[in-house]
């Protein structure tokens, strides 16, 4: 399958993606030994640039990675790549990896730290006919790795638990995954937190998961629409038993979960406040509190 067309940064170079390649000695390929963070541009603006270069830099400094270049210049790279691509709709990755030791060393601290960043078109989790009925999940007994082992609040590539979640989901007609952590709580999903809604109030995991940017611009949005918001533990039970519940990400917002384990998530339709936050959520993408313009960017 041909590569999806865009622009990539890599080796302090600006090429096409298809010719962004890297060493197979590079520990982020090796080791998974990376962290990455991706934000995407919508009409031409990025949204909410900075909390992801936030959360960004302090994955890059709870792994011990530091980065090549500092923020404004990040910034910048990003939105050539995403001008230099010719998106309106982006999906916009930056990557950091332990990279490339000299004479394969076994000592991360001997590796030379790689950015790696690149624009292609905007990604959906949901394809579009997908988008009004509804994710299709299953709750995996495979459990979430441990947030004591690696730290779920640095975005990163140690996918094995999702990946096998995945096969598992299919096997039982679903289209995507849920795991659950040690005490059989519920995490989050393949690059998705995962929200419920009962008799009008709002829950979303308070531990072991990645603080998603879309999670909490919808926290943030609820608070504006006086719904009731909770973090804490969220049961298998308590997802079953919903009126409404739905994802985040980056890639594709806020999304309708309608079946859990083969049976409807209440009428199986997509609910009120899920509606409702989606329309917010996209309506906030020409605010400027919370979006900039890439050309913005290119001429800071
Ligand atoms: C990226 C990701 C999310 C969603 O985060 P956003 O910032 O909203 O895109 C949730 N969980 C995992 C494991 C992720 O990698």
């Amino acid at each position: 399958m041909p590569a999806p067309p865009g622009v990539a940064y890599i080796n302090r170079e600006f090429v096409p993606i298809e010719n962004a390649k890297i060493s197979v000695l590079d520990w982020g390929f090796l080791h998974s030994d990376a962290t990455y963070d991706v934000v995407h541009v919508w009409k031409g603006r990025f949204f909410r640039l900075d909390a992801h270069i936030d959360r960004f830099l302090e994955s890059a400094k709870r792994i011990h990675l530091s980065l090549p270049v500092g923020r404004t210049e990040l910034e910048r790279i990003l939105a050539e790549c995403t001008a230099r691509s010719g998106h309106d709709d982006a999906y916009v990755e930056m990557i950091l990896t332990r990279g490339v030791s000299s004479a394969f060393s076994r000592d991360p601290r001997d590796a030379v730290n790689q950015l790696i960043c690149f624009a292609i078109p905007f990604g959906w989790i949901l394809k579009p006919e997908q988008r009004e009925e509804g994710l299709l999940v299953a709750i995996s007994d495979i459990q979430r790795i441990p947030a004591e082992s690696v730290d779920p609040r640095v975005k990163n590539y140690h996918w094995l638990d999702f990946v096998m979640g995945l096969y598992d989901a299919f096997e039982r007609g679903a289209g995507s995954v849920i795991l659950k952590d040690g005490s059989g709580n519920l995490t989050e999903g393949p690059g998705f937190n995962i929200f419920v809604v009962k008799d009008g109030r709002i829950a979303t995991p308070d531990r072991g998961v990645l603080e998603g940017i879309t999670r909490r611009t919808v926290l943030e949005i609820a608070g504006e629409l006086d719904i009731r918001v909770e973090q804490r533990t969220v049961s298998a039970e308590d997802l079953l038993g919903a009126d409404e519940a739905f994802a985040t990400s980056t890639a594709g917002g806020v999304m309708p979960v309608t079946r859990v384990n083969g049976s409807s998530v209440a009428d199986g339709k997509m609910g009120p406040i899920t509606k409702q936050l989606i329309e917010t959520y996209w309506a906030k993408h020409s605010d400027p509190s919370w979006s900039v313009g890439v050309s913005e960017v290119l001429s800071r």
